[in-house]
């Protein structure tokens, strides 16, 4: 989701204590800034750069401060080199895609992966394993069951969800215990009709290849965005951070606001999950594309978001979704085992929302 907004002009602010209110405002902004500042300010006179396009489904954009005279056609490339990267390796969608080629492959089968692919499946394995299992990147025929995957599509027309006999039969194919890898070899086990899917960590891992692609070229001062996970490093022309507010869902009829969280993305990446944006309604009950394989469903605990802030992209992205799946009182009590620095939006039986700050978004805050 595209959960966060960019902003250009940070409004003075004024400190009470742990809250930062904004004079002539009455709503509350919480300002979280890293804990130590990285390396030299951007040069004097550096210019604000800024390109955008399209990927997986999506959209990415790039800031940076840099020289008025700037290659802009080579860093657009070297973006969409690293994009294609990813999509050309972990693409559900795009038919003959890495994972594709893993997901038709035979019964008992190993398969070879390339280096970012088995990054990535490292890392989905490990979260697979911190959350038990509430993040599964082996839940592909669940995903596509209740419609999120390329087709059929829950907003194709005739789209009916799932019976509990489909589910079940779904399940079966979904466990990522019986996927064996072979770190020595590279190589991953195929039980037979598993079906991966990394959509809920690939687009932060994008991020972090962005970066680190970009910082090779001689860029320090970027803030870089895909499909509304983002990661900054340095400061914006000026010597400001690269400030990002984390949106909020919407609020229930008669709230009149939620606290307002800006990050100074110093160095550090943010990511936010949630129920109320790709999601469709059955029979009244609203069906959001985060679905929990425990239960085969899609994620029904009033858990309106989940934003996690990293030095990783990829982490940040993958464990936004694991504590959505996981819910406030299995979520919130793993972020704080993990040391996450994690925002959970809750919405309450009469449909209020309210927050809940880990100790390490505390400290960001404090
Ligand atoms: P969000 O911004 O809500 O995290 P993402 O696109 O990052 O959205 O992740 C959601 C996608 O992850 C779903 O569309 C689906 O492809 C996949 N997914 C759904 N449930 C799970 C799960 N329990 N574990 C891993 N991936 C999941
Ligand atoms: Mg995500």
């Amino acid at each position: 989701m595209a959960p966060t907004e960019v902003h250009t002009v940070l409004a003075p602010v004024r400190s009470t204590g742990r809250g930062v209110f904004s004079p002539g405002l009455t709503e509350m902004i919480r300002v979280c800034l890293p804990l130590q500042l990285e390396g030299e300010p951007p040069a004097l006179g550096a210019c604000l750069h800024e390109i955008r396009g399209d990927t997986m489904g999506s959209t990415w954009q790039l800031r940076w401060a840099g020289h008025a005279q700037a290659d802009r056609a080579q860093v657009r490339a070297a973006v969409q080199a690293e994009l294609d990267l990813v999509v050309a390796q972990m693409s559900t969608w795009l038919p003959g895609s890495d994972l594709d080629r893993y997901n038709q492959a035979g019964a008992g089968t190993w398969q070879a992966l390339p280096t970012a692919f088995a990054e990535v499946m490292q890392a989905a394995l490990q979260l697979a394993d911190a959350s038990a299992g509430a993040f599964n990147p082996a839940a592909g025929a669940l995903v596509n069951l209740w419609g999120f995957g390329p087709a059929p599509r829950y907003s194709d027309p005739g789209f009916a969800p799932p019976g509990p006999a489909a589910v079940r039969a779904a399940l079966a194919r979904c466990d990522w215990r019986a996927l064996h890898w072979d770190a020595q070899h590279r190589r991953l086990y195929q039980p037979g009709g598993l079906l991966l899917d990394l959509s809920a960590i690939a687009k932060g891992y994008a991020v972090d290849r962005v970066l680190q692609r970009l910082s090779a070229l001689g860029l320090q001062h970027l803030l870089v965005e895909v499909g509304g996970e983002l990661r900054g490093q340095g400061l914006r022309p000026g010597g400001l951070p690269w400030w990002v507010d984390i949106e909020s869902p919407p609020l229930a009829p008669g709230q009149t606001s939620l606290p307002l969280t800006r990050l100074a993305l110093h160095g550090l990446a943010v990511a936010t999950s949630g129920d109320y944006r790709r999601v469709y309604t059955c029979a009244g009950r609203p069906l959001p594309h985060s679905v929990d394989p425990r239960t085969g469903e899609p994620i029904a605990h009033g858990l309106a978001s989940v934003s996690v802030i990293h030095r990783s992209c990829m982490w940040a992205d993958g464990w936004s979704t694991a504590l959505t799946v996981l819910g406030l009182e299995q979520g919130f009590a793993l972020a704080c085992a993990q040391g996450l620095a994690a925002l959970f939006v809750q919405r309450d039986a009469d449909g209020r929302l309210r927050e809940v700050l880990t100790p390490a978004l505390k400290d960001l805050a404090g």
